[in-house]
């Protein structure tokens, strides 16, 4: 709900993405006066759902991860959207003509291999970079460092082993067939949202904390800052004092990059549905291309990593062409006709993300925990960052969300 900007109210919420929303709902059910400040002109923040070609596209979050303890699955039902629960094309055997399956049965042995290694990694006392537990030169290693890119928006190298270890996947996947971007958005109708007022400064010195805005001082009781930590690290919101333990943790969990890419497909019908290929099985820099999501005549590429970041700076058109190639090189030269750019993310140069989803560096598992904090009982961090075990997903950032809230309750009661 669209609100003009006021200089008071009990609580302020930094960011109206899945995390801030969950928080601002929270709160205002508790009967709090509560304003939730938005710097862009649209809620959801890193989910977000847009249509091209008629089809709702989701360019950030699409998957429901975890459904099975997932609350959006609840949310989504009860406001009338479609859950779709096809499961995802990595859980099956890949389009055989992109990858022979005797390839595809080798691939899943090292990567479980790789795995088991990790897991293994993980419990010894000292946290190790991800790579550390890949075989450089054993077979099929430079695709398991390009699903590395996919799943935490970053190489293998710059991946905390115990970090990734906290993670939590039931491996039940589902979908939103309207968009998971326009199920969160949607949470922001009944909430009084100040949109294109980014925030530039937070002082938590005096007894009300006051937050410094485009469009004007806001004074609150309390905060909860549901920001990006690429935001909070580069300063972009200024603590005064400032809080170096927050400011370096949000350093040491930085978003990786993932983008995705949306192509129309003519004559979809000769491929599969709901297929899966990779552009290329030898190297990192390459897509993972879902064939017909939801059955359309759509593929649906994701990239992830440095070859994500590189690729958003040549735009639509050029991001485009890398993955025609690498489709026409798997599935022959025929498809370069048939296959139209719709849209693509990009999120490195998205200025209230700066990144995709966050990763922790090696070393540095422990400082979700830090991030998620509050300080002085009057400043509460949320967002998908600060989740001990969904983090780098729209679920974690909800419950974060929650989390904060409830913080914020018992912190004003008392
Ligand atoms: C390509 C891609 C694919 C993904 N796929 C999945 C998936 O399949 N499943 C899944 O669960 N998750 C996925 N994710 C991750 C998921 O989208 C995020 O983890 C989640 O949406 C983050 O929510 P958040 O509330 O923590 O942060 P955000 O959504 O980033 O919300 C923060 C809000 O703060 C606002 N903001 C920033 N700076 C300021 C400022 N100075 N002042 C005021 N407002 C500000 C932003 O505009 C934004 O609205 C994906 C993300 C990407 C990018």
């Amino acid at each position: 709900m669209k609100t003009p900007f006021r200089h008071q109210c009990d609580v302020a919420v930094i960011g109206a993405g899945a995390a801030g929303l969950a928080a601002a709902r929270a709160l205002t059910a508790a009967k709090l006066d509560v304003l939730l400040m938005e710097g862009r002109s649209r809620p959801g923040g890193r989910a977000s759902t847009e249509m091209h070609g008629g089809h709702a596209l989701d360019l950030g979050c699409g998957w429901l991860h975890s459904a099975d303890d997932n609350p959006y699955v609840g949310i989504a039902r009860d406001l009338g959207f479609t859950v779709d629960e096809t499961p995802p094309p990595w859980q099956q055997m890949m389009y055989e003509d992109a990858f022979a399956s005797q390839d595809q049965k080798a691939f899943r042995a090292a990567q479980a291999k790789f795995y088991s290694r990790l897991e293994k990694a993980a419990q010894e006392p000292i946290d190790r970079s991800a790579s550390d537990c890949l075989d450089r030169d054993a077979p099929w290693s430079a695709l398991i460092d390009a699903v590395s890119t996919y799943v935490n928006g970053c190489e293998l190298a710059r991946l905390s082993a115990k970090d990734f270890d906290n993670y939590h996947d039931s491996e039940i996947n589902f979908r939103i067939a309207e968009g998971y971007g326009a199920l969160i958005a949607r949470l922001a109708d009944d909430v009084p949202t100040v949109y294109d007022c980014p925030v530039s400064g937070i002082d938590h010195t005096g007894a009300w904390v006051s937050i410094e805005t485009a469009g004007g001082t806001l004074q609150a009781r309390a905060a909860v800052i549901a920001v990006p930590t690429n935001i909070l690290a580069r300063e972009i919101i200024r603590f005064s004092p400032a809080i170096p333990s927050k400011l370096e943790a949000a350093a040491m969990l930085p978003l990786g990059i993932a983008n995705k890419l949306y192509l129309a497909v003519e004559d979809a019908e000769a491929l599969p549905d709901n297929g899966r290929i990779f552009g290329k099985t030898d190297r990192t820099d390459t897509g993972a291309y879902h064939l017909r999501p939801f059955g359309k005549p759509l593929v649906e590429g994701y990239f992830g990593g440095e070859c994500a970041r590189s690729l958003e700076k040549d735009g639509l058109a050029g991001f485009a062409s890398f993955a025609v190639e690498e489709i026409c090189d798997m599935l022959g030269g025929e498809w370069r006709k048939r296959l139209k750019p719709l849209a693509a993310s990009a999120w490195a140069s998205d200025p209230f993300a700066l990144g995709s989803y966050s990763h922790a560096l090696p070393g540095h598992w422990d400082k979700r925990a830090v991030l998620a904090s509050p300080v002085n009982n009057r400043l509460f961090f949320a967002g998908e960052a600060t989740s001990p075990h969904y983090f780098s997903t729209a679920h974690g950032a909800h419950e974060s969300g929650l989390r904060a809230a409830n913080e914020v309750l018992s912190a004003l009661r008392t």
